[in-house]
């Protein structure tokens, strides 16, 4: 018997169904009655069980899939997972029918979150985003986006960061931090949004970068948020900085900022309810990642869907993610995402679990080592406990999650 192209195997699946993802979102790239094998934390060989190759029994563990799904393990692409305190006293107040301004008098609203994040250690921190990873975890997220922009200040938006790397040592997953701190403006600055801006710019970016906290940047690009020119100062020193850029855009109004993230070449324009063409086209042209957020917008109740239909026209790659925040989406759940976003933006199954893979990856900029079942992709899987691909998007409340695997290693 000749072994030598499997000798390297560690693991082999058998008796396995694939959804490869390999096909952006128009099938699940599917490969039944699969076998998928593992050598190093990698993916080192994958097809149809009848065409395996051979192999020593003695040397490879193999692991029976009973039948059941394997697809990359998922990766949530934007989220505000690190905060302090909670906001479901305003939420209460709201739906007791108190005014906005009852509620910003009481301290809501971001500045709540802002005030309560300065306060906490960073051990509180920690404690307080663990049980938020812990469920997006055990719903098989692999790798995510972990965000800062509750701190405001230098000294709280770099404790938001470390706190982001020590979840990553917490649980076996894998974190791409972003500053935000261009999220809101801190009431120190009330009416001085140009001098935050030059501390963001001056100061926070280059500190940051410095010490190696950051993937990447990230803008609140809105009336409520940045205006252009703003975002634009930011665009330039995170590049300056050599990190890379994604925006938070089109969410309630068009200012134009994906435009303007695509001359930068962002990952990602995040948001998009409010999109135009132009937009559309300069993200295409671009290569740029639509991260949806359905979370924000069923909890917010927002009635202005994404320009799905022209995004999925122009083959730009469509994200899901859940943007847990204490604010607008205090939702730790992909696998509902995957729902909502077949519910309520009509993405078929699909392109909703692309969204959470391969498009996810390329929201990131790990679109060459994750999110798709491919030779020499990491081994990241996860085993669901489904008959077919869609159910994953079709039921929710049930975790069908089987198994999962992180870099070849069982981790649930
Ligand atoms: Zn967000």
């Amino acid at each position: 018997m000749d072994t030598a192209q499997t000798n390297h195997w560690q693991t082999l699946w058998i008796n396995i169904h694939l959804a490869t993802m390999t096909d952006g979102g128009k099938s699940y790239g599917a490969i039944e009655e699969g076998a998928l094998a593992v050598s190093e934390g990698k993916i080192s060989w994958l097809g149809k069980a009848k065409n395996l190759p051979v192999f020593d029994k003695r040397r490879v563990q193999v692991i029976d899939g009973q039948g059941q799904w394997l697809t990359p393990g998922l990766i949530d692409c934007h989220t505000h997972l690190v905060y302090g305190g909670n906001r479901a006293n305003e939420f209460e107040m709201r739906l007791q029918g108190k005014s906005y301004q009852e509620i910003s008098q009481a301290g809501g609203g971001i500045v709540s979150t802002v005030k309560a994040t300065r306060a906490a250690s960073e051990a509180e921190l920690l404690a307080s985003a663990l049980p938020r990873l812990m469920a997006l975890h055990q719903e098989g997220v692999t790798s995510l986006e972990v965000k800062s922009g509750y701190g405001l200040d230098t000294i709280t938006e770099i404790k938001m960061l470390k706190v982001a790397s020590e979840l990553a040592k917490k649980l076996p997953v894998t974190i791409k931090r972003t500053f935000l701190g261009a999220h809101a403006l801190p009431i120190e600055y009330t009416d001085q949004a140009d001098a935050y801006i030059d501390l963001v710019c001056d100061e926070m970016i280059p500190k940051i970068a410095v010490a190696q906290l950051a993937d990447a940047v990230d803008v609140f690009c809105e009336g409520i948020g940045f205006d252009l020119k703003q975002t634009e100062r930011i665009f330039a020193a995170a590049q300056s900085n050599g990190l890379s850029i994604k925006v938070h855009a089109e969410q309630l109004s068009n200012l134009g900022g994906t435009e303007l993230a695509a001359k930068y070449q962002a990952l990602s324009s995040d948001h998009l309810e409010f999109l135009s063409v132009d937009g559309i086209k300069a993200m295409a042209k671009a290569d740029m990642t639509a991260v949806l957020l359905p979370g924000a917008f069923y909890f917010l109740r927002e009635t202005q869907l994404p320009p799905i239909n022209a995004l999925r026209q122009a083959g730009v790659a469509i994200a899901i993610a859940t943007d847990v925040n204490p604010g607008s989406s205090p939702i730790c759940s992909l696998q509902l995402m995957l729902n909502m976003a077949c519910t309520l933006f009509k993405l078929t199954p699909a392109e909703a679990i692309a969204g959470v893979t391969c498009h996810g990856a390329k929201a990131l900029g790990l679109s060459a080592s994750k999110g798709q079942l491919k030779v020499g992709f990491d081994a990241d899987l996860a085993c669901w406990r489904i008959k077919q691909p869609a159910e994953l998007c079709y039921q929710f409340g049930v975790n069908p999650l089987s198994s999962l695997f992180k870099a070849g290693l069982q981790v649930i």
